[in-house]
């Protein structure tokens, strides 16, 4: 499984960057996103599956076996399933650049607990479930949440539409577009115009977008069908595609039902689909497993670690989580310290989080780990000037060497670290 890393989103997919999922089959008190995603990712490997974290970045499909491009070289594979997902859409407003990551975000789930946002006006745009979770969401944060939508009318679910409608710290702007962001190192209004040519500027630290989704199939070029929007082109309800032997999956050839659920259940099918296709071609191998029984995968996750206290300190620990470890290493350590900047739905830090850890472990010693959840320290947050999360900062000796936002590649961290070794 190759699982993308830092084109079409990251691995995980959309659902790391979503709160609660209610309509995923056997939860019923519903599961966080990054969760369901970390238990998917278990399971598959629990069963063997071997995970590369690498890009695609193109295909040819003339050839057989097909030959897949990736960052780190080539793959050939008799049968393929594409599964590759769609992303969240950009605006491209006036000074949209400028103000990305300081107050514009595609990301509401990911960024909302910041500590620039906390008790400010904050702003969606987009009429859909996103837009009305999204602004349900923010106003656990925000002092109000102006939700700007096109037209005059929302497009989600009824229930979710209620929830909109029912909460008093909402407001939307209905027949209305954002042409505009301004203010001076961070977001401070937006101009909007609406469908009467009236533009009016609203006060906001934060601009969310939730205006939809493109499918992630550009590295196809034009070796598959596709439809006008990108989306690849199957047989109603069947994963087969123009191409024999390259099946899809889920949301890159679905713009209509897009769930968790309708994924996972479309992904069965084109396994399925793919195991047939390669028996009657006399292309699959029989793998005899030594344990027929694998061994039950370890489930940890980020969601059960403790902040350290003064009596659960330890200086020499790898890892730790907390303003108190933080305080400690800054002051006292001699080596050189990564910090994670993480919030508890941030699923891009699901991703990094492990990936830092490796790093740490393979430097043996020499570097120490430390994750501060910026929810619950904002004080720490706020000094240390973070904006977003992931965002990693590596120390030594009290003095920030470097910066980073977003998932990295594990050998960027260790390159920075064994520069400063
Ligand atoms: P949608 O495509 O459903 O909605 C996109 C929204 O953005 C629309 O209201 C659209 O306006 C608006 N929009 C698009 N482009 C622009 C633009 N340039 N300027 C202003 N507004 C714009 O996307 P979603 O991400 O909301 O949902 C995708 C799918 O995922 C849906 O099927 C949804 O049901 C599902 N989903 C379910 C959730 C849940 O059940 N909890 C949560 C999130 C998503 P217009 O209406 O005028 O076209």
């Amino acid at each position: 499984m190759i699982t993308g890393f830092t084109s079409g989103g990251i691995p995980g997919g959309q659902l790391m960057t979503t709160t609660f999922v209610e309509n995923f089959p056997g939860f019923p008190d519903g599961v966080l996103g990054p969760e369901l995603m970390d238990l998917m990712k278990a399971q598959a490997v629990r069963w063997g599956t071997k995970l590369i974290e690498s890009d695609v970045v193109s295909i040819d499909s003339s050839v057989r076996p097909f030959k897949l491009s990736t960052l780190e070289g080539e793959i050939y594979t008799n049968s393929l399933i594409i599964a590759t997902g769609a992303s969240a859409n950009r605006l491209g407003i006036i000074n949209e650049d400028i103000f990305w990551s300081k107050g514009i975000s595609a990301c509401a789930i990911c960024d909302g607990a910041t500590p620039q946002f906390r008790d400010e006006e904050l702003g969606v745009v987009g009429g859909g479930d996103s837009a009305c979770e999204e602004a349900v969401y923010l106003t656990k944060y925000g002092s109000k949440v102006h939700l700007v939508v096109r037209s005059e009318k929302l497009r989600a679910s009824a229930a979710m539409i209620d929830r909109v409608k029912a909460n008093e710290k909402i407001l939307i702007h209905w027949n209305t577009s954002v042409i505009e962001a301004k203010g001076n190192d961070w977001l401070e209004k937006i101009k909007t115009i609406d469908k009467e040519n009236n533009r009016r500027e609203i006060n906001i630290k934060g601009l969310f977008y939730a205006i939809g989704h493109t499918p992630n199939t550009s590295f196809l070029k034009d070796q598959i069908e596709v439809d006008n929007k990108g989306y690849i082109l199957c047989e109603g309800g069947r994963p087969e595609t123009s191409i024999e032997g390259i099946f899809a999956a889920g949301d890159v050839a679905d713009a209509e039902w897009r769930q968790g659920v309708t994924a996972a259940g479309s992904g069965c099918m084109a396994a399925l689909a793919a195991e047939r296709w390669l028996s009657k071609k006399n292309l699959s191998e029989l793998i005899t497993r030594e344990q027929p029984e694998p061994t039950k995968s370890d489930n940890s996750n980020i969601y059960e670690e403790e902040e350290v206290t003064e009596e659960t300190f330890d200086e020499n620990s790898e890892w730790q989580k907390g303003s108190y470890a933080l305080r400690k290493l800054y002051h006292e350590s001699k080596k050189p310290i990564l910090v994670i900047f993480s919030s508890p739905t941030c699923g891009p830090c699901h991703v990094l989080k492990p990936q830092l850890k490796r790093v740490i472990s393979e430097m043996n010693g020499e570097v120490q780990g430390i994750e501060i959840d910026i929810d619950k320290d904002q004080d720490i947050a706020k000094q240390a000037g973070i904006n977003g999360t992931p965002t990693i900062q590596l120390f030594k000796d009290k003095l920030l060497k470097k910066q980073w936002k977003g998932v990295k590649q594990r050998s960027e961290f260790k390159e920075a670290i064994e520069n400063i070794l």
